[in-house]
């Protein structure tokens, strides 16, 4: 690991502050190494980190990273906030070499090759590696800029009554529009924004953007329906889901009753007292709660009844297969009596065709979504749906 450039700070700042920036820098690399790594100073502004409990390349980056971005944090020094970079080169043992010295330097000519290719960053000895760990890298640059360049929509999906038609609820799904890949899918990019913290920036976004559109709507004069949020666990694991609501809730004036929370069932998994303490909470604000995907995760039953939910949502894949697969057709017809005998409504998702919406219509279910009514759709083409209040098929 070294530092970027520190020759210029003891040039245009004297030594003496280049040489508080290296303690700076040297106290907070040391914050991160854990009790079983070893941090070393090689030469002035070198370092060498020894880490010996990574199992892969992502803990090989996440440590990477976790180098680099605290030094990148302004030194306060001297009257001056001071910027420094830093870059690393990475190499693992035994594959770049089996004895100490062979490691230093397949680490050193990494980090050459770094900071040959612009600085600020880290590079794996072997190129191999790189192609996958920069993509990912690359990635993470644009969708942390996402929010701030405007790249984020949402769009909505409307859910209908099976019989009347009607528009009983919509559920907001993120779009991310990159200017330089276009637009990329939620199932691409929430697992990465999940790795890298970012789903909390962009989940703040997403609850704070549906009650504020979902309040607009309803100035506008259109007949008021509920707006469902999707929150992934690790948005409960944080702790900050209810105080992120009540915030947005206030701050837009939306009323609680016209917001849901999609969850997934790995949020009650594990150790899930704050995520009991946060569903309950959203409860007592008057927030309704769905689960979603419901049955394909390990629908252990203990937590239907223990967790405070109002619906439930019948994943797509038993919904696609309903008509020509007996066990779907089971799994659907059971999780709708278990709704039903826990008080708990039902929508089921991905209802694409007539003979699908007929058949869950026949098991009991009474509340559609799906392509057959409506794809997601922009908010103004949202509004128009809410406007009409029905959808024919
Ligand atoms: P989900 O919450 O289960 O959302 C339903 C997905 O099914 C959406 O995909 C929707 O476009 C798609 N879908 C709806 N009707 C049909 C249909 O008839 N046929 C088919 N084949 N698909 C249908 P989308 O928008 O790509 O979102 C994928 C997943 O990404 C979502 O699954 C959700 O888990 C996640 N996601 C989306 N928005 C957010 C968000 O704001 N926050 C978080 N944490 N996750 C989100
Ligand atoms: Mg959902
Ligand atoms: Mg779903």
């Amino acid at each position: 690991f070294n530092v970027d450039r520190l020759s210029r700070i003891n040039d245009s700042l004297g030594h003496a502050a280049g040489d508080a920036v290296l303690r700076e820098v040297a106290q907070r690399v040391n914050a991160i190494a854990g009790p079983t790594d070893t941090l070393a100073r090689l030469s002035g502004d070198e370092f060498v980190l020894l880490l010996t409990s990574c199992h892969d390349n992502e803990d090989i980056i996440l440590a990477a990273r976790r180098l680099i971005d605290p030094t990148a944090q302004p030194h306060p020094g001297g009257g001056h906030d001071v910027v420094v970079t830093g870059s690393v080169g990475i190499s693992i043992f035994p594959r770049d070499g089996p004895a100490p010295g062979d490691l230093l330097k397949a680490a050193d000519a990494a980090l050459g090759d770094m900071k040959k290719s612009g600085r600020n960053g880290f590079r794996f000895f072997k190129g191999e590696m790189n192609a996958q760990a920069l993509r990912w890298l690359a990635l993470e640059t644009r969708l942390r800029r996402a929010i701030e360049r405007d790249e984020l929509a949402l769009h909505y999906q409307p859910q209908i009554s099976r019989i009347e038609g009607n528009v009983v609820g919509m559920e907001a799904l993120l779009r991310w529009r990159s200017e330089e890949i276009g637009v990329v899918s939620p199932s691409d990019f929430i697992p990465l924004a999940e790795d890298t913290g970012l789903i909390h920036p962009i989940g703040e976004w997403v609850i704070r953007q549906a009650c504020f559109q979902n309040k607009a709507w309803q100035n506008a004069g259109l007949p008021p329906v509920k707006v469902a949020v999707n929150v992934s666990a690790n948005q409960f694991k944080a702790g900050s889901v209810s105080g992120m609501v009540q915030k947005a809730l206030l701050e837009s004036g939306l009323a609680p009753r016209y917001l849901e929370v999609e969850l997934t069932e790995s949020v009650m998994l594990g150790d899930s007292a704050a995520a009991e303490a946060q569903m309950a909470e959203l409860r007592a604000m008057g927030v309704s709660l769905s689960l979603d995907d419901f049955g394909t995760g390990y629908s252990s039953l203990g937590y239907l009844s223990r967790f405070p939910l109002d619906k439930l949502k019948i994943d797509q894949t038993f919904v696609r297969n309903i008509t020509t697969e007996q066990r779907s057709a089971a799994i659907a017809q059971a999780t709708i009596a278990l709704a039903q005998g826990l008080s708990l409504s039902v929508v089921a998702e991905g209802v694409e065709t007539i003979g699908q919406r007929d058949f869950l219509g026949l098991i009991g279910c009474d509340v559609m979504q799906g392509y057959l009514y409506s794809r997601p759709v922009p908010a103004h083409e949202m509004a128009q749906l809410l406007a009409k209040g029905r959808v024919a098929v």
